[in-house]
């Protein structure tokens, strides 16, 4: 079959690969401990299902407008703006069926082809996946392990800059590493960013799933919120992935570029699901908190065991539902050359089932410490402590 050329350079999210692995083993009548997947097992707070039922009954049922109906960009408009301290408008509001489109479409409206995108590895593999889909060359950037936690790689940023660089990529708020930029390293993203005149796309998936402290966004350094296009995802803050609602917050004139791409793709997004996401806003918090604490609950309880795994140690992370702990000294001492075969045999053994570094894509060359990827979303507290139980038997033995 002739395939357009494009279709070789599309990738895809390698960890469904790792589901495949555990619904494998599963189905052989095992047991097993999904860190894999970051999707949540906490149901939608029952105000927004009502909210969305009853829209249902009143026939919001056909096509909305391709930019989201005004109610919910202006109440987005009016969330967003008060989250990070700048204003907003409904004109700067494009709902999309999901934050995932807001990659795409991004990359579509400010990149040609042979153009130069600035993106995190380790990260998610969605952006590498659009940029070279799109004809686009995809630059990976890196981060540095600290003792105060995972920070931008800025060296390799320095280096990596060149006079096709279009656009960066800045998920703060870190998939999988669950990094955040303290000010001092925000403002020298800005700086950069202002300095090589790039677009920025700030994906802020996360910004709302936090432990502790203040989440800020880059768009609120001054110059950034001009050349900036926030991702926003109602997936996470509400548990309502499935659902599939977003939006791209950006300067008018990229939102309406995003809306028309929107006329031509989906027509729109969801129309009962946007009247639910009005009330997900406007409405009671007290699901949204219910999520953020069962989530710290979990956080907490999966640090401590993965602390008292000799040869494990992990950064706590604030913000993100991932822990991305270093193995290298289980890795070494049980002798393993082979990422992949050290995740199966943790899975056979065990029943725990994780992510690998490789599953965010390539490993820098010269990249010999080994890290996983634990996301504890979909899977309750003490099923944590009984799988890391294991998982600390085996990999101690
Ligand atoms: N960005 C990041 C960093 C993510 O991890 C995800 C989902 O896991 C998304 C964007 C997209 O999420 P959604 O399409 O469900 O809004």
């Amino acid at each position: 079959m002739n395939l357009a050329k494009r279709i070789a350079r599309l990738g895809t999210e390698t960890a469904f690969a790792v589901s495949e692995d555990a619904r494998a083993w599963a189905s052989k009548g095992n047991a097993v401990y999904a860190f894999h997947l970051g999707d949540m097992n906490i149901h939608t707070p029952a105000n927004i299902i009502q909210a969305a039922h009853k829209a249902m009954m009143d026939g919001k049922t056909g096509y909305a407008p391709a930019a989201g109906i005004p109610e919910l960009r202006a109440a987005l408009a009016e969330d967003v703006s008060k989250a990070r301290g700048v204003k907003y408008g409904m004109e700067n509001v494009s709902i999309q069926p999901g934050g995932k489109p807001v990659i795409g479409k991004f990359i579509m409206a400010l990149m040609d082809a042979g153009d130069e995108v600035l993106y995190p590895n380790p990260g998610y593999p969605i952006y590498e996946s659009q940029i070279e889909f799109l004809g686009g060359i995809a630059v990976p950037y890196g981060y540095v392990s600290t003792p105060a936690g995972f920070r931008l790689d800025r060296d390799r940023i320095e280096r990596a800059v060149g006079p096709r660089t279009r656009l960066f990529v800045y998920n703060n708020g870190q998939n999988p590493l669950g990094a955040e930029s303290d000010d001092e390293e925000m403002q020298w993203v800005a700086d950069f960013c202002l300095k090589h005149n790039l677009w920025v796309l700030a994906d802020e998936a996360y910004f709302d799933i936090r432990y502790s402290g203040t989440s800020k966004s880059i768009v609120s350094l001054p110059g950034m919120q001009e050349r900036s296009v926030i991702l926003y995802t109602f997936s996470k803050k509400y548990a309502l992935a499935g659902w599939r609602l977003g939006a791209a917050i950006a300067p008018k004139e990229i939102a309406d570029v995003i809306s028309k791409l929107n006329v031509n793709q989906e027509s729109c997004s969801n129309h009962f699901v946007q009247i639910a996401a009005v009330e997900a806003l406007t409405g009671n918090q007290a699901g949204h908190h219910e999520i953020i604490r069962t989530l710290k609950e979990r956080r907490d309880s999966l640090v401590e065991c993965l602390r008292a795994i000799r040869g494990v140690s992990v950064f706590v992370a604030d913000v993100t539902f991932y822990l991305f702990p270093e193995v290298t000294e289980v890795y070494k001492r049980r002798g393993y050359a082979d990422q992949q075969q050290f995740r199966l045999d943790a899975l056979h053994q065990t029943g725990v089932s994780f992510c690998s570094r490789s599953h965010f894509g390539k490993p820098a060359p010269g990249e010999d410490r080994v890290f996983v990827r634990f996301a504890y979303s979909g899977i309750d507290t003490p099923r944590i402590c009984e799988g890391l139980q294991k998982l600390k038997a085996y990999w101690e033995s």
